[in-house]
């Protein structure tokens, strides 16, 4: 077994032991393996082990990626799902609304409207999530919490995106409490939005939660979808988002 391999094991055996602390089932959360900064033949390795979700922050290394596996395995490329979870800008959005399947990081109606518009006709919808900004600090990405209904209800109306939930990247915090406290301020943003429910609110379902070192406080607060990289792939080797 590659190393890769073993290591998603892993990962699928801490998801697996945090569902059941948390008393949810055993495959309620999804895991995006977060493969920036490593290579196609690292895609390839966790593609061929059964990993489908891969996740990207930097539009141009993502694009370079999914051509780059396309090319090593494409029936194995064909089953692959692209997440984009990096910062987006507006002279990006349409490499992002061709290539990728997913977007985690709308956080502004512009942007939103720009991945609507240029969406191929013969694509499926972009699936898309709100960052919201759980934990302050005016230079990160992410609308603040009060603002995270209106964007959603903005965003649910756009053509050619499916809203699906919210994701959101807090500072690292030490301790388990500490990050549970921090996931549960974005899992009831998350609950708030899903009671008023509405028009294009019908798939809101997933909550972008948690990463390889807080996972199970993730999982405890309600995260459907975890994004991992280090724990897959191992250490990056130069300093990324
Ligand atoms: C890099 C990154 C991850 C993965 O981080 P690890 O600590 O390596 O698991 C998850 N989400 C986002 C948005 C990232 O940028």
């Amino acid at each position: 077994m590659t190393t890769i391999a073993s290591q998603l094991q892993l990962v699928a055996q801490r998801m697996e032991r945090a569902c059941t602390a948390a008393g949810r089932p055993a495959g309620s959360v999804q895991l995006l393996a977060v493969s920036k900064t490593f290579g196609a033949d690292a895609v390839q390795a966790a593609a061929q082990a059964g990993q489908r979700a891969f996740g990207e922050n930097y539009i141009q290394e993502g694009m370079d990626k999914i051509a780059a596996v396309q090319a090593l395995e494409p029936a194995l490329a064909a089953q692959l799902q692209w997440h984009c979870i990096g910062p987006i800008q507006s002279n990006k959005t349409r490499l992002v609304a061709a290539h990728f399947d997913w977007v985690h990081t709308i956080d502004r109606l512009k942007i939103a409207q720009r991945l609507s518009e240029q969406r191929p006709a013969a694509l499926a919808p972009l699936q898309v999530c709100i960052q919201v900004n759980v934990d302050g600090g005016a230079s990160k990405s992410g609308v603040p919490p009060g603002e995270a209904l209106a964007l959603a209800q903005a965003v649910a109306q756009l053509p050619r995106l499916q809203l699906r939930g919210l994701m959101s990247i807090p500072d690292p915090v030490a301790g388990f409490a500490a990050q549970c406290a921090v996931h549960q301020r974005g899992r009831a943003v998350f609950d708030a939005i899903a009671a008023v429910g509405g028009p294009g609110l019908e798939r809101f379902d997933t909550l972008s939660l948690g990463m390889t070192g807080d996972l199970e406080a993730a999982i405890a607060a309600g995260s459907t979808l975890v994004r991992v990289g280090s724990g897959i792939f191992g250490v990056r080797s130069y300093a990324a988002g």
